[in-house]
């Protein structure tokens, strides 16, 4: 049985032309691009040249590009620096639905004198910008927002966001770890300071990331060391990860604007198909302000959990919740903020396509899911009974 891989927000596929990039790299060509050998220092013009790419598919100088591990890294450096950078200040501001990779630094910031604002967001994933106008201050060092979310797919209105944050001073550090390859980005004409990316969701290996850095931005690295990456990131380069993760933004970027259309169109069918065929249920976040490849449907009286076990035996991936929270019994995060009943709450499933995506793979979870919703419910002893539903849910979360 081949896989119908839906979970694409979660991590992507290797792009075959990214792994052909890679190879000579994991062979031949081993050096320390630090090295005054020849044979070394030719890594550097390599190493180069994937810089180049990535800031292209940004909008950015390669001079603003800084190669890291991972988008908690980015995240996590960012961060960082920004108060580093102000001492003085000593105000965060970010939202109730990032990626922990943001929100349990803040959480840790917390216990080390800071003081943290948590936006809300409303029942379709969006924030207030007055509750944002409100909360800056003089004493906000940063703010700290996802362009995109992983789980809803919601976009927030980061251009406005950023003209507040700097007509307040304060540095703006953007997650863009799901906008990055789904979206137009350029940082050219944005209000952004900082921007962290991740190979792994663009369809280059798992292990390497960027971080923009706005020329001028005061910057502290996190990992200190070695002069390498201008002295804002130590450590030897992953060179094979780095000429991939330059091979995959070339690749984004070319194929960004036929991807947008066509997962678009796939998705849209996607849901719009399961909304016909199944009563009660509905999407989550906001679908006027969303990224092309998301849907995440919220299929009132079952558990999520139990439609993807379901959904396994037919080798179709997807996801409930986010990968990082998944493997307990709270619900998301991120369904929670956004005031979500119950009965949505814990049956919400979320499809990720992403430019592999065939039509026959949407026309099989089409095929497969009333059924799985149906049969679902058909033991659910809470199918019409909002109530008993509840209790239910609550003994469990109680006894955990
Ligand atoms: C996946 C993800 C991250 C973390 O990136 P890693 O490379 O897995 O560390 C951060 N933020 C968002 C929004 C993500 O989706």
């Amino acid at each position: 049985m081949s896989v119908i891989y839906l979970d694409n927000n979660a991590t992507t596929k290797v792009d075959p032309a990214v792994v052909e990039a890679i190879m000579p790299y994991l062979t031949d060509y081993y050096g320390n691009p630090s090295s005054m050998h020849t044979f070394g220092g030719q890594l550097g013009k390599a190493v180069r040249t994937a810089r180049e790419q990535v800031a292209a598919l940004l909008g950015a100088d390669e001079s603003e590009i800084v190669f890291t591990s991972c988008g908690t890294e980015g995240d996590n450096a960012a961060i960082r620096a920004a108060l580093l950078a102000q001492p003085e200040k000593r105000h965060i501001i970010t939202t109730q639905v990032e990626h922990p990779a943001v929100l349990n630094v803040c959480k840790q910031l917390e216990t080390q004198g800071y003081t943290v604002t948590y936006l809300s967001v409303n029942r379709h994933g969006q924030l207030d910008l007055d509750e944002l106008e409100a909360a800056l201050t003089g004493n906000t060092a940063l703010v700290t927002i996802m362009y995109a979310n992983n789980e809803t797919g919601t976009i927030f209105p980061i251009e406005e966001i950023g003209k507040r944050v700097k007509e307040r001073g304060a540095i703006f550090h953007v997650d863009a770890v799901q906008a990055v390859g789904k979206i137009p980005l350029n940082m050219k004409t944005s209000t952004i300071d900082m921007l962290t990316m991740s190979g792994h969701k663009i369809h280059a290996p798992k292990g390497i990331g960027a971080l923009y850095v706005r020329r001028g931005v005061r910057f502290r690295p996190l990992l200190i060391g070695g002069h390498q990456e201008r002295g804002r990131r130590a450590g030897t380069e992953n060179v094979p990860g780095i000429i991939g993760l330059g091979k995959a933004a070339e690749l984004e970027l070319q194929h960004l604007e036929t991807a947008i259309k066509r997962e678009t169109r796939l998705r849209d069918r996607l849901e719009q198909t399961l909304l016909a065929k199944i009563p009660d249920c509905e999407v989550n976040g906001d679908i006027t302000q969303r990224l092309p490849n998301t849907t995440n449907i919220g299929f009132k009286y079952i558990e999520g959990e139990a439609i993807l076990l379901s959904l396994n035996k037919y080798g179709i991936c997807a996801s409930s919740g986010s990968a990082c929270t998944s493997g307990s019994l709270e619900p998301s995060h991120v369904l929670r903020a956004m005031g979500l009943p119950y009965t949505t709450l814990h049956g919400s499933i979320r499809f990720s396509l992403c430019r592999y995506t065939t039509e026959a793979q949407i026309d099989r979870v089409i095929e497969v899911m009333p059924e799985i919703v149906e049969r679902l419910r058909a033991l659910s002893p809470f199918k019409n009974d909002e109530a008993g539903w509840l209790q239910a849910q609550e003994q469990t979360l109680a006894h955990r």
